[in-house]
């Protein structure tokens, strides 16, 4: 299996997660990850279907509070859920584009804590 975190095509199995789930091994970043790494059900408790329900029920303009209260799952259960739908479909779109250059207007805050490190701010490639 790939690296999900460096693309290293030479990772090897690792024993298995405590939910049985088979985790990897990368030698060229040292990392450990599980085949759930970057999916809607890393580090989650629910299932496959509880996660359709929720996210057809939000898609259908039910309130995250009945949502909740239908799916017996916590509140804050089908907000992260929801949230993680929507930031797969942010990463996939980002990935998408063609670029050379960004623009880092609103990393600049976070940057300019760190006095010295980098030159003006705007653009950089
Ligand atoms: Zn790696």
């Amino acid at each position: 299996m790939e690296c999900r975190l460096c693309g290293c095509p030479s990772t090897h199995k690792h024993g298995k997660a405590p939910n049985g789930s088979q985790r990897y091994f990368c030698p060229q970043c040292q990392q450990t990850f599980n085949e759930r790494f970057d999916t809607m059900y890393y580090h989650r408790h629910v299932s496959e279907e509880q996660i359709r329900q929720v996210l057809q029920a939000h898609s259908e303009g039910r309130s995250l509070r009945g949502i909740s209260r239908t799916s017996i799952l916590a509140y804050n259960t089908a907000v992260s859920l929801v949230r993680a739908a929507a930031q797969l479909v942010h990463n996939a779109q980002v990935q998408a584009v063609q670029t050379e250059a960004v623009s880092g207007d609103e990393l600049w805050p976070f940057v300019a804590k760190n006095k010295g490190s980098i030159g003006a701010p705007g653009r950089w490639r």
